[in-house]
């Protein structure tokens, strides 16, 4: 008999039963009385109440002890014949037969309840173990095995079937090298996976496997280390999905992103030679064009009204920032065509250079310029560099309020990389510009308040890169700028 059916069953039945177990006793104890008198009246009630405990449990128990109580008292314990004991000798047998009926149920209840939960933990394992089982069958996209400590595989799902090819009866108990690729083999990939699992716990592991065809799939595993209680390993379990498809598609997509880069690139390139072209083929008759309005305004000046002087003017002066421009733009385009040559070089004879080049301006504005030497040595394109600097130093000059003096700092700083620091208390630059100046003729103001072409930062910026590094500005609207140049050490 199932014991969840003590349970399971009506308590009306189970009380029935109780009742009937105490008649049975009364009647078996009733047809002994001419033998045993007034002797043992409960002993027959004893095993009735155990009984109706194991059919009903502690309630239908309990009436049998109290029926059987009662019945002795009124039928078999001379002289009194009533329910209750009367003398002190009815009391001890009414105690002793109430607490050996109790401890007999109380038994019996607790060998019920163990029974119960042994039952209900073994059908909640078997449950557990067949939802496991129909999960790892028909999880067929998966494939789920087990191997052994020593790499044999002990169990092998359908998914891993279809996965493989290999059907489970023939790899069951053959090392699980099969299904990795000869490279890997060599290379002792099954061996690392292994370690792996042991050493964190889990291997999660994507790479080419081999089919039973020879055929590869792309697959992404996870493996784990199975330990007892004691803590033994007791082998590994892995779980693999084939991604080939997948694999193949970011294949597919990165060869396109690949070609894709490769023909803009080439389009960059032709457009960067065009640009270069035309700047300098512009450079001819721009020339031209200053050279005749100077030759205008000083040999033609008195066949010249004043209206006709100003505009030969406006033509010069025009012809004169466009020059410029393309100077910029031959220089700017000239950066990515030539291929750098990376050297060790002083920052201390560049700025004394730069300074030399920029020493009218300087003169002129009164400027100071702080060069915290000794700078650090950096590895660059000399004239890169110079031309970096020179951007940085001039428009420090350039950037600053009507009536202030320009006061600039120069100094560098070690890292990984050597950082050169260009600042000054120029009107600074607002935030959400920040980026935008670094870009080809982007410009915060008009060429009446500040000349110039827009180029320079560009040209710092793409000459950074070129030589591994960078630049990036630190600065706010009235408060001056910091400029920074990341480059390789030497
Ligand atoms: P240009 O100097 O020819 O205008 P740049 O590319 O050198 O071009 O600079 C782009 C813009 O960035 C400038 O027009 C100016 O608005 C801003 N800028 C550059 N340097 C500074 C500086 N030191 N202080 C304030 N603004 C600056």
């Amino acid at each position: 008999m199932k014991t969840t059916d003590v349970l399971s069953r009506p308590a009306l039945q189970k009380y029935a039963f109780a009742v009937l177990c105490s008649l049975f006793a009364f009647c078996i104890r009733y047809s002994l009385d001419p033998i045993l008198g007034d002797k043992v009246p409960y002993l027959i009630f004893v095993p009735a109440a155990l009984l109706a405990s194991w059919y009903g449990g502690f309630g239908p128990a309990s009436a049998v002890l109290i029926l059987g109580l009662a019945l002795a008292n009124l039928f078999f314990i001379t002289p009194g014949r009533t329910i209750w004991p009367e003398d002190f000798s009815e009391l001890t047998q009414n105690a002793v037969y109430v607490l050996s009926t109790l401890g007999g149920i109380v038994l019996f209840e607790m060998l019920h309840r163990s029974r119960n939960r042994l039952h209900h933990l073994t059908e909640q394992l078997r449950e557990t173990e067949e939802r496991f089982r129909l999960m790892v069958k028909d999880a067929v996209d998966y494939a789920i095995f087990t191997i052994g400590p020593e790499r044999h595989v002990s169990s092998w799902n359908p998914g891993a079937e279809r996965m493989t090819g290999h059907a489970q009866a023939e790899v069951t108990g053959k090392v699980a090298d099969f299904i990795f690729t000869p490279e890997d083999i060599a290379q002792h990939a099954p061996e690392q996976e292994i370690r792996s699992a042991l050493e964190k716990g889990q291997a999660i592991d994507e790479r080419w496997h081999v089919r039973k065809d020879g055929s590869r799939f792309w697959g992404s595993g996870r493996m784990v280390c199975l330990r007892d209680e004691a803590g033994t390993i007791k082998g590994y379990a892995k779980i693999m999905r084939d991604l080939t498809q997948k694999k193949k598609w970011e294949e597919e997509l990165e060869s396109r992103v690949r070609e894709r880069t490769g023909e803009l690139q080439n389009s960059n390139q032709e457009m960067e030679a065009m640009t270069y072209t035309i700047a300098h083929d512009l450079r001819a008759p721009l020339r031209a064009m200053k050279s005749f309005s100077e030759m205008l305004l000083k040999e033609h000046k008195v066949g010249l009204n004043a209206e006709g002087k100003d505009y030969l003017s406006r033509v010069h002066d025009s012809a004169e920032r466009m020059s410029n421009l393309v100077d910029d733009l031959l220089e700017f385009g000239r950066l990515g065509r030539e291929s750098l040559n990376l050297e060790r070089v002083s920052l201390d004879q560049i700025f004394d250079g730069v300074l030399v080049r920029l020493s009218d301006d300087i003169q002129q504005k009164k400027a100071s310029v702080e060069i915290l030497h000794p700078l650090l040595p950096v590895k660059a394109s000399r004239p890169v560099l110079e031309k970096v600097c020179c951007n940085l130093i001039s428009n420090a000059l350039k950037f600053v309020p009507e009536g202030v003096v320009p006061h600039i700092r120069v100094w560098t700083e070690n890292g990984t990389s050597v950082r050169l620091f260009v600042e000054d208390n120029g009107i600074g630059i607002a935030r959400e510009h920040q980026d935008r100046i670094f870009k080809v003729f982007e410009r915060l103001h008009t060429k009446e308040k500040y000349s110039g072409t827009g180029v320079g930062l560009a040209i710092v910026q793409k000459g950074a890169q070129l030589m591994g590094g960078n630049v990036g500005v630190e600065s706010a609207v009235g408060k001056g700028s910091l400029f920074s140049v990341v480059l390789q050490r030497p």
